[in-house]
């Protein structure tokens, strides 16, 4: 009988979340199978939330959309990747030929901070100057009070708010892992309890 190759990867999550906590990746014959939090990272310390946790399961679930779907009408359609991409790229150049490329609204948010996203921002770049929004509904708020109250985006070396005597939070939730870091806030209150 063959034996699983079984590998433990040493990676970060790239998620749309600033913690960026170290994962120990469990790959079997490589495909991805369990994720864990890395105890040897020096902030993250063996972290891992639940959403993060239960990643294997979606990945390789068999409901998973892996194909790309054409809707037609009320009906989506598999199709083929290189289907996929003529379809967009013919659609694409038709629209910036007729109404010009602000005609074209590229919209993004985070979901992850991969480098592929950036991919994606070259690649309207270089089709544009295409239409983007302004302004943002879930970080902005936060970067906005930052930079109202001090002038930039910047921060405390994270390792200097355990000697914090309080802190504050503006316009983000602390409870939520796609706006706030965990780590700095657990790390936060266990030293500074009444800080906002
Ligand atoms: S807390 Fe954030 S960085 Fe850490 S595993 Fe969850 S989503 Fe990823």
């Amino acid at each position: 009988m063959r034996r699983m190759a079984t590998r433990s990867l040493r990676t970060v999550c790239n998620r749309d979340c600033p913690d960026a906590c170290g994962l120990i990746a469990t790959v079997e014959d490589g495909r991805l199978v369990r994720l864990g939090g890395d105890p040897a990272h020096p902030v993250t310390r063996g972290f891992l939330c639940s959403r993060t946790s239960q990643f294997p399961a979606r990945q390789n679930s068999p409901d998973r959309l892996t194909t790309p779907l054409l809707r037609e009408g009320s009906v989506f359609r598999p199709v083929s990747w290189d289907d996929a991409i003529r379809f967009a790229a013919e659609r694409l150049l038709a629209i910036r030929a007729e109404s010009g490329p602000a005609a074209i609204l590229h919209y993004r948010s985070g979901g992850s901070l991969g480098l592929v996203k950036s991919v994606v921002d070259l690649f309207f770049e270089l089709l544009g100057p295409v239409t983007v929004k302004r302004g943002d509904i879930c970080s902005g708020a936060g970067d906005a009070a930052q930079e109202a109250d001090f002038g930039d985006e910047e921060a405390h070396d994270l390792f200097d708010l355990g000697t914090s005597r309080g802190s504050s939070s503006g316009g983000r939730t602390r409870l939520s892992p796609t706006s706030t870091s965990f780590r700095s806030s657990r790390k936060q209150r266990r030293v500074a309890p009444t800080s906002s």
